[in-house]
């Protein structure tokens, strides 16, 4: 006797709830919510020297049209911090209205409460409570960078790092775990010290007034089994919202999919409200890459969609020709380049899916499942290529000049399906 299936559907998995506060990064009109239900978000850093306005400025307007959602950069330097503003309005009137996160080290206290006009045109302060003093001054210090926090009404991230750990901290719960009867691993009390540094420090800023929901928090470190058993950890004691990253993931593939795996399992799990890959840039490689795999990491999961996605066959021996492989990459290219324009111009279309095949094999039924979709010629086939439009044959290319053909009609349906006559017929 055959036995029946159990439960038929099957649902897709889904990630689960998110269990943190929802607090504001704002900059004029515009407002980033962060955690409970808002979208979990894309966050990046420049590599440019503060210092140089226009360079900086340049940078975050790129990561912000590849879509991130705030752009973090450092504030080291008493000159750094007197070209935040010039920074900011340098933006405002580009038309960027990303907000600004400040990354402070060691001299924040100092920084923010001498360069008013950087404290205010920041949306943000990160703050490392590794990194905020020593003995006596720890507290004093750590205390004025919130003063300053509570005085611009910003809000703060409160990013613990394992290469720059509370030293004190992290020795005195040494001290303590050489007490125990049975001592912990000392993985165990690294990561102890970490989430500690993390949920004691944000204890002290909402005693000092802050709102919880306005203190983010972060334990980044560097190894993928190391990251999701502190996140686990710091997302059961405390309902703050969090920034997951992976710290120096490294470069190209290696970066890539590391971060990928530790932030995938965290966000599956419900962990995490705001994202940040820290790839390592390949030499000639655009910094705006680390956000394309932060968006990538998201839109994988189904948690977002920030643009059309290309579905295109690995190739085989069916196929000796790598025409499939470039269209696909054109095509993926052409769309990725458009978004910045399309995003106001065509409401919806980062919902656009299009596939490239290779042959017949699955070339027809993957272009039926997508909105538009191209089957291009396998070796042996006749040279033709059947267009898909809506899950049905349309018509079929031919020529040298198919590549450019399917682009115009991709182009032509977003502009049928998106356009602003589409949305007025349809209203
Ligand atoms: S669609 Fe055709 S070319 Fe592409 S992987 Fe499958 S069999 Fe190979």
């Amino acid at each position: 006797m055959t036995e029946s299936p159990s439960c038929l559907p099957i649902a897709p998995a889904a990630p689960a709830a998110r269990r943190s506060l929802q607090g504001q990064i704002v900059w004029g009109p515009r407002v980033v919510t962060v955690g409970g239900s808002a979208p979990v978000r894309v966050q990046s850093m420049t590599n440019t020297d503060t210092v140089d306005v226009i360079g900086t400025a340049i940078q975050v307007k790129e990561l912000a049209q590849a879509g991130s959602e705030m752009v973090r950069i450092t504030v080291n330097t008493p000159e750094a911090a007197e070209a935040v503003p010039h920074i900011r309005e340098q933006l405002d009137r580009m038309g960027i209205d990303v907000p600004l996160i400040g990354d402070f080290h060691y001299n924040g206290h100092r920084l923010l409460t001498e360069y008013p006009a950087c404290a205010e045109a920041l949306s943000k302060y990160r703050i490392n409570p590794g990194n905020v003093g020593k003995g006596d001054k720890h507290d004093k210090q750590f205390g004025q960078m919130i003063d300053a926090a509570l005085r611009w009404n910003k809000p703060v991230r409160i990013g613990v790092n394992w290469g720059s750990l509370d030293q004190e901290l992290l020795a005195g719960l040494m001290d303590e775990n050489s007490r125990r009867p049975q001592p912990w691993h000392v993985k165990q009390v690294m990561y102890e010290a970490l989430v500690t540094s993390a949920t004691d420090s944000a204890r002290r800023a909402v005693e000092m007034g802050m709102d919880p929901a306005q203190v983010i928090l972060s334990c980044k470190v560097s190894g993928v089994q190391d990251l999701i058993s502190v996140y686990r950890e710091l997302a059961r004691r405390c309902n703050h919202p969090l920034h997951l990253g992976l710290t120096e993931a490294g470069m190209g593939v290696k970066g890539t999919v590391a971060s990928a795996t530790a932030l995938s399992i965290l966000l599956q799990e419900g962990i995490g409200d705001t994202i940040r890959v820290s790839l390592t840039p390949q030499p000639g490689e655009a910094r705006t890459q680390e956000v394309v795999v932060a968006s990538e990491i998201l839109q994988s999961l189904g948690l977002r969609i920030f643009v059309p996605s290309v579905t295109a066959c690995p190739g085989c021996g069916r196929t000796t020709s790598t025409t499939f492989q470039e269209l696909a990459k054109q095509i993926d290219d052409f769309l990725r380049m458009q978004m910045p324009v399309w995003r106001k111009r065509y409401p919806g279309v980062e919902g656009l899916k299009v596939a490239v095949m290779g042959c017949i094999v699955n070339g027809p039924g993957e272009s039926k499942h997508a909105d538009i979709g191209i089957s291009l010629p396998g070796t042996g086939e006749a040279p033709a290529a059947p267009v898909f439009i809506d899950g049905e044959k349309a018509l079929t290319l031919r020529g040298e000049n198919i590549a450019h053909e399917f682009q115009q009609l991709v182009e032509n349906y977003i502009e049928k399906r998106f356009g602003t006559q589409a949305v007025t017929e349809a209203a």
